[in-house]
């Protein structure tokens, strides 16, 4: 299988071409054509899959092919830290290097008031941890109002932080209609808790 093959943007193979990626890996194999299919998924993968392409690279190409124009969030990724949400962030601006899609990475620990101009600008994609997401929408800086995307990675880990509150309190702010993807290392009775409010009809995938 190639990543041509799933039909993705011109655009995005260029840019995995310049990654040097010569075919998708397993998780990407099962969840591209799924997100691409307009499904919910609910996917475990441990790190140093490739799962961030895996998600990435599908809401980059359905995003650059809609015909809506957007002034607010349309993608927004929830990572339980700092390094994750840099990281995930960095994966959205290559792989979208040459379309048109901004992203944006918020978290915490940091002041905020250079996230409250950058963000002003204008965003697309957001990749956020919980806290400095909820900040930043009680500050009103930020409208989810039509999020295509709910993205929650390591989610395992985003519950053993404690998470869990946040997150209920972030979904009052997101729509019903969005897709959502869950992505976690490991599935324990909370994390299936979780994706029974989340998801519907998810694609079951594992690596
Ligand atoms: P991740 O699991 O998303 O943290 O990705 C782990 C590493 O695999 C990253 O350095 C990616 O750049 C790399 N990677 C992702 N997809 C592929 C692929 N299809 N072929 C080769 N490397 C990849």
């Amino acid at each position: 299988m190639s990543f041509a093959s799933f039909g993705l943007n011109p655009a995005l193979l260029q840019a995995i071409e310049s990654k040097g990626y010569s075919q998708p890996t397993p998780i990407q194999s099962e969840a591209i054509p799924a997100i691409l299919n307009r499904q919910d998924v609910m996917a475990g993968a441990q790190t140093g899959t490739g799962k961030t392409a895996a998600f990435a690279l599908p809401i980059l190409h359905l995003l650059e092919a809609s015909e809506e124009v957007n002034a607010r969030v349309q993608a927004l990724v929830l990572t339980p830290t700092r390094e994750l949400a840099q990281q995930v962030g960095k994966s959205f601006q290559q792989y979208g290097a040459h379309t048109s899609l901004r992203t944006v990475v918020a978290y915490g620990g940091v002041s905020i008031n250079n996230q409250l101009s950058v963000v002003k600008q204008g965003v697309d994609i957001l990749v956020a941890t919980p806290g400095r997401l909820i900040d930043l929408l009680g500050r009103q800086a930020i409208d989810l109002s039509c999020l295509s995307f709910f993205v929650l990675d390591e989610a395992d880990r985003m519950l053993d932080m404690g998470f869990i509150d946040d997150i209920k309190r972030i979904l009052r702010s997101v729509p019903e209609t969005r897709q959502t993807l869950l992505f976690s290392a490991t599935f324990d009775d909370a994390i299936f808790k979780l994706s029974q409010k989340l998801l519907h009809d998810p694609a079951l995938i594992e690596v």
